[in-house]
């Protein structure tokens, strides 16, 4: 977990690499639907570009249709999801359809002038339609407002592994390989 820009993409993709465990983003899901205009990506598309985010029943169906592609002794990486109360309640209940459960919570931790800066480094590189200005703080409120008590919720249950999200690439995979195993 961690907020837009935090490094939760780089740093997954970096344990499917590491670890052989498999990524499953919710944000890279609703852009692959957008790019092939299914469906569910005309539904999606205008919250995206708001920065807000997809309804939960949308999100917590998509995240569902995946687990079931994803092989039992396969470790996944949650990145991006859950990212509401409603979405961890629906988790917990997809943890137990599907056996399997929560081996840790890892919460990268950037802070805010950082994101600014990555954020709109990538709009202007990769020309995100989310990493606009107003987007950008957008995305970083509605983070607050509905991600950050998620959090709070896994600090009470004691299994939240905090990592610094500043610095290189592989300083934070190295740290974050340290947090894993811990
Ligand atoms: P970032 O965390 O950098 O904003 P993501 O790729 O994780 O990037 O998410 C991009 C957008 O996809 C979000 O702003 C939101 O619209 C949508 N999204 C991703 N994950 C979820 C989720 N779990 N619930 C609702 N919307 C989501």
């Amino acid at each position: 977990m961690g907020p837009p820009g935090s490094g939760k993409g780089t740093q997954a993709q970096r344990l499917v690499k590491d670890h052989g465990w498999v990524q499953l983003s919710t944000g890279d899901l609703f852009r692959d639907h957008i790019k092939r205009e299914t469906g569910l990506g005309k539904r999606v598309k205008g919250y995206l570009d708001r920065g807000e985010y997809v309804p939960d029943d949308v999100t917590v169906d998509m995240v569902r249709e995946r687990l079931r592609e994803i092989s039992k002794d396969t470790r996944i990486v949650f990145d991006g999801f859950p990212r509401t109360a409603a979405q961890t309640e629906a988790l917990d209940a997809l943890l137990a359809e599907f056996d399997r459960r929560v081996g840790g919570v890892i919460l990268l931790e950037v802070p805010r002038d950082e994101l600014l800066t990555r954020l709109g480094k990538r709009g202007r590189e990769q020309g995100r339609t989310d990493d606009t200005p107003e987007v950008i703080g957008k995305r970083l409120d509605v983070y607050e407002q509905q991600t950050r008590p998620v959090i709070d919720r896994y600090h009470g249950k004691g299994v939240v592994r905090r990592v610094d999200g500043l610095g290189t690439i592989d300083d934070i995979a190295r740290r974050l390989a340290a947090a894993a195993e811990a």
